[in-house]
């Protein structure tokens, strides 16, 4: 049996010396300010034992770790039939590209990129008013989480709100394709809110442990999806959970994973644990450098579920 918390412990001494690697996301004014000294890790396996690391109880912006929450949602009002609005494919390109929604008439190439998300959203939202959507959310998570101290960082979302330019455009040119039904500056008012969820590694950790077990959350007994809904969704974040990286982070963690500029991501060892690693400096796809080397190393040291050993 390997000892988990000696592995986690391992990893953060090693790491040290890189903290404050990479480039903090300043397309949103309000994350340009986040000290990028920060590292931490957060493991809660399914028999319910919680390791930490560093700065794991320290909460960050989850930006677009949250399309994963909101994708469970929206698979639970419409189910298969969102696959309608989006796909399922993996997109080979930027997380905001414009180009290859034009190529494909408005239907987003899958939940994890922005236009896709945002289509998500649109769904959740089904004629609702953006505030509460937004309840929703965060009482879903909360609930996910066992823990009503998670907040949304309204300084961050109105930060995107007012700079967001790009994610008006996706918004928009979906809206032409009829591909979103609500106002759009509503759907984003709800898009951004939720990237601006405020979760520490241990809540993160916590509040994805369904998708570790099967569906259910062991430490609350909440059941949450079936066991087949969790496997799909797995599957899409190993496919398409990172962006342009995602074939680079299958190929070195080999674990399904969802990361957001805020410098967090959220990986999945099914049948074993869920990991939550952050660290704000991003690599060149938009993904955080160093925890992504951290569950490099953590999956290298334990052996992947999914792949063998
Ligand atoms: N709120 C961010 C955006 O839409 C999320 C991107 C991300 O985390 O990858 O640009």
């Amino acid at each position: 049996m390997v000892d988990l918390q000696a592995v986690l412990d391992s990893i953060y001494k090693e790491l040290t010396p890189r903290i404050g690697e990479g480039k903090v996301a300043d397309y949103i004014p309000e994350l340009a300010k986040i000290d990028p000294h920060q590292f931490g890790m957060a493991v809660v396996t399914v028999d319910g034992k919680i390791y930490r690391a560093g700065d794991a109880g320290v909460p960050f912006s989850i930006q677009s770790i949250s399309k994963v929450f909101m994708l469970t949602l929206a698979l639970g009002k419409v189910g298969e039939g969102l696959w309608k609005r989006v796909g399922r494919e993996p997109s080979g390109s930027a997380f905001n590209s414009i180009v290859q929604l034009e190529h494909e008439h408005g239907i987003p190439r899958n939940p994890f990129i922005n236009a896709g998300a945002i289509a998500v959203t649109d769904v959740v939202m089904a004629g609702h008013a953006p505030r509460e959507a937004i309840g929703e959310l965060l009482r879903f998570v909360r609930y996910l989480a066992d823990d009503e101290s998670v907040t949304i960082d309204e300084k961050v979302a109105r930060s995107e709100t007012q700079t967001g330019y790009r994610n008006f455009a996706l918004a928009n040119f979906m809206r032409a394709y009829k591909n979103i039904d609500h106002p759009v500056e509503h759907v984003l008012g709800v898009y951004f809110h939720q990237c601006a969820l405020s979760m520490s590694c241990e809540q993160l950790a916590k509040a994805g442990l369904f998708l570790a077990a099967r569906g259910s959350n062991p430490m609350t007994g909440h059941s949450v999806v079936s066991p087949k809904r969790a496997r799909r969704i797995n599957a899409l974040m190993l496919t398409c959970g990172h962006y342009d990286g995602s074939g680079d982070f299958a190929y070195h963690v080999g674990l399904p994973g969802k990361s957001g500029v805020g410098g967090g991501i959220f990986a999945v060892a099914p049948g074993v644990a869920s990991i939550a690693a952050g660290s704000p400096g991003l690599n060149k796809v938009g993904n955080s450098q160093l925890a992504a080397v951290a569950l490099e190393m953590l999956a290298a040291r334990t052996g992947s579920p999914v792949f063998g050993g």
